[in-house]
């Protein structure tokens, strides 16, 4: 594990403190000041004695810190930041504030520099995968964006690249999140989406966090999804419904797929069908979602009917099915566009705040 403090859970630096001979309750201080104070520095953790604090700095312990480069706000309130990582690396956050009376503000987190997946439909996916996001830069989005706008109510992880593809840090920063010493995300708040990797989903259920779980579906059939969705091929629908399964049944949670309905593609009464005979048994929530273009992108979102109608087949089958209509789609913050403005490297005339 690297010198970095903000990458560790608290049991983590409990083991660390020991190392260095000093008392458990220091841990907490040092967990606590990095991720509900936010202490840039060693020296910031004032409760930690001068003298143990020096320990740790002269070992080469450090905290590191977001870049925040940009920060986009859409006419509807939604609002993207471009965060720079300490190797110029650079990801992209969402935070979305409900209309609703309580104004649920939900933060959209990424977890990778670009995605291995290649999902045809979204941005992130023509990205070259550069690396794994450390626990850290994962929680460190909540922890800057908190700081800069307030308190938020919900975390998604459903940025830039596939959660249960950097497994071990995703669990490591969904610790993080949820400790009460820390930004205390309750795990009822927290959404982890995958594209389906059966094999990270089952080991999910055996974690003791366990989230809510979104599943990228996209298409009723191995045929279609494989078309759009490279990573079908390893991971078919009826191995992913099985693994579903075992999810709920361990976690005793719903589980939500995520659908983008693209015009001609997989909107039709027909595909409906097939997902309801596909979905039924698991009893799940479906979101709709309107594809949103980005550039380089071959598809076009289908029309207003188009996705009535299919809610309207999926709800007539007793599945709870929600429209996610555009939100941010003037700062390329939607759903499938994050990394759009890294991939044309030209980002789009923005306001900038
Ligand atoms: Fe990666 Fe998710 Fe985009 Fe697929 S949809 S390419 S898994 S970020």
């Amino acid at each position: 594990m690297d010198n970095d403090l903000k990458n560790r859970t608290l049991t983590e630096l409990e083991k660390l403190v020991a190392d260095f001979q000093g008392k458990k309750y220091l841990a907490k201080y040092i967990f606590s000041f990095i991720h509900a104070k936010d202490a840039l520095a060693i020296d910031d953790i004032t409760p930690v004695a001068k003298p143990f604090r020096q320990k740790l700095i002269d070992a080469g312990f450090h905290i590191s810190r977001l870049n925040t480069v940009e920060k986009f706000t859409d006419p509807d309130g939604t609002v993207k930041y471009l965060f720079e990582l300490q190797d110029r690396q650079r990801i992209e956050s969402v935070l979305l504030t409900d209309d609703g009376p309580d104004k649920r503000r939900t933060l959209c987190i990424s977890c990778q520099v670009g995605c291995r997946m290649g999902c045809d439909f979204c941005a992130t996916g023509k990205l070259n995968f550069v690396r794994n996001l450390t626990a850290g830069e994962i929680a460190d989005q909540l922890n800057v964006i908190a700081k800069d706008s307030g308190k938020i109510n919900n975390v998604v992880y459903m940025g830039m690249g596939e959660p249960l593809d950097n497994y071990g840090n995703v669990i490591r920063s969904l610790e993080i999140i949820n400790h009460h010493a820390g930004k205390f995300i309750g795990q009822r708040h927290i959404t982890v989406s995958t594209c389906g990797m059966t094999d990270g989903i089952e080991a999910l259920a055996d974690e003791h966090i366990k989230p809510r779980l979104a599943v990228s579906l996209h298409a009723p059939t191995d045929e279609l999804r494989e078309k759009i969705m490279p990573l079908a091929n390893k991971y078919p629908l009826d191995r992913l419904i099985e693994s579903l399964k075992i999810y709920r049944k361990k976690t005793k949670k719903r589980v939500t797929f995520e659908y983008c309905l693209i015009k001609n593609l997989n909107d039709s009464a027909l595909h409906a069908q097939k997902l309801i005979e596909l979905i039924v048994s698991l009893n799940p929530g479906v979101n709709l979602i309107e594809y949103n273009r980005h550039p380089g992108c071959t598809f076009e979102p289908s029309s207003k009917n188009r996705i009535l109608r299919f809610r309207d087949i999926l709800m007539n089958a007793s599945i709870e099915t929600v429209i996610r209509y555009k939100r941010g789609q003037k700062i390329n913050a939607a759903c499938g566009q994050l990394g759009a403005n890294l991939l044309t490297k030209k980002p789009p005339k923005m306001q900038n705040i």
